[in-house]
């Protein structure tokens, strides 16, 4: 069964996307692996090509397209070549930072940054874990105390997406009201970056502790109301779910496609290995499994679409579609045999990349607590 979220106007958009992925990702990714670090070429190549902040209003710069089956489209199409990375990239950029901005900027801040996250010249971030508290926010040490004309901002963030390529990064901190969204600058005082953290995988993503000493925060730079961080948080949770849900079909469904592949051209016992029962019918599982998975993700888009998209919903979608995500991949390794275990089969790269996508955007348990609640409440 295949899916029908997609109409010819994201066929069409599809095109252009698969031409970006071709010309400007896939001859990079070795590259920036290995130097843990996208160019930011690529994220001006995107905006010069109309992929990014398509959310964003015509008055300042973008195509005021919110129908997020636009975005969809990127996903599958990086999913397609095993660009995790790119994908985090993107997603934390306009899924969460950029949506912070559209919902809650004033009109001046808005002319100020969103122009630049349509053409990619403004790379965002956000910055909520520290490395005492993740999961739990309401533990967060980073404080903004009001002096004349702004906040003085302490404190320190990590596991940050784009940590080092960043140049705008909403900082989730204590004030006395609650807690506030400031928006820190490449720049200002005080703000520094650390190391690129070694991870299991996701290479290629400069994911980064961040520093901030007694950094001035302009009044200009609070974003919405003091205090109401928590709030927007929540609000914001959804898309950014939904984003980590379709990752997780997305490349669910690549990998599957590519161990079919291969299990139809490797032979042994003088066979191939798709003519093997147990390979065939893990296969036929698991293929059952993504599209029925793929009419839920499908099923959010749309409810996000029309504005009913609920964070109980977002929490099934992130945390069913990011385990399958696994188990298709896991098989996948296991059905390449020893090239599963290689680097350079892009199976084995995404079994790697896989596995944070249980972990972020809140980790499964915490999906399965949200969605609990729900039910048993
Ligand atoms: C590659 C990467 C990129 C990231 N990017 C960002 C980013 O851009 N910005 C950002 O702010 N953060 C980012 N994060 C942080 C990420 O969101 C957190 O790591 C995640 O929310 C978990 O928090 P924690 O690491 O503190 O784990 P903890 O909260 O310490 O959790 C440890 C374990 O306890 C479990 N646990 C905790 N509470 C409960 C509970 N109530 N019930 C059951 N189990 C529970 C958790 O599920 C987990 O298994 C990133 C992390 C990684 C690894």
């Amino acid at each position: 069964m295949e899916s029908v979220l997609f109409e010819e106007d994201h066929e069409a958009y599809r095109q252009v996307v698969h031409q970006f992925v071709e010309r400007s990702v896939v001859p990079h990714q070795d590259r920036w692996a290995e130097e843990r670090l996208i160019d930011r070429a690529t994220w001006l190549e995107a905006g010069r090509q109309g992929l990014l902040g398509l959310a964003v209003p015509e008055e300042f710069g973008g195509a005021g397209v919110t129908d997020y089956r636009f975005r969809a489209v990127l996903q599958y199409e990086i999913a397609r070549v095993g660009a995790s990375s790119l994908q985090s990239g993107f997603s934390t950029n306009d899924d969460i930072a950029l949506n912070y901005l559209l919902r809650h900027a004033d009109a001046e801040q808005k002319a100020r940054w969103l122009p630049g996250f349509v053409t990619g010249e403004t790379i965002g971030a956000i910055a909520m874990t520290e490395p005492g508290a993740g999961s739990d926010l309401r533990g967060i040490k980073a404080s903004a105390t009001a002096v004349d004309g702004g906040w003085r901002l302490n404190g320190s963030k990590t596991f940050i997406t784009s940590g080092i390529l960043a140049d705008l990064v909403i900082v989730f901190a204590n004030t006395t009201d609650g807690f506030s969204l400031f928006v820190v600058e490449e720049g200002f005082d005080g703000f520094t970056r650390g190391r690129k953290l070694d991870k299991v995988g996701l290479h290629a993503q400069d994911t980064a502790e961040l520093f901030f000493e007694d950094v001035f925060v302009p009044r200009a730079n609070l974003l919405g109301e003091l205090g109401q961080g928590l709030t927007y948080l929540k609000q914001s949770l959804p898309l950014e779910r939904l984003g980590i849900a379709i990752a997780g079909q997305a490349s669910a469904e690549a990998v599957l496609a590519w161990t079919v592949d291969y299990v139809k051209e490797r032979t042994a016992f003088g066979q191939r290995i798709a003519d093997f029962q147990v390979p065939a019918h893990q296969l036929a599982h698991l293929r059952t499994a993504v599209e029925v998975s793929r009419a839920y993700v499908d099923r959010c888009v749309s409810e996000y679409n029309a504005g009913t998209l609920t964070a109980v919903d977002a929490a099934k979608a992130k945390a069913w579609a990011t385990q399958l995500q696994h188990d298709v991949i896991d098989a996948g390794v296991q059905l390449h045999g020893g090239y599963g275990y290689m680097l350079e089969y892009p199976v084995a790269r995404a079994f790697i990349d896989a596995r944070v996508q249980r972990i972020y955007g809140g980790t499964n348990e915490i999906m399965m607590e949200i969605v609990q609640k729900d039910l048993l409440r």
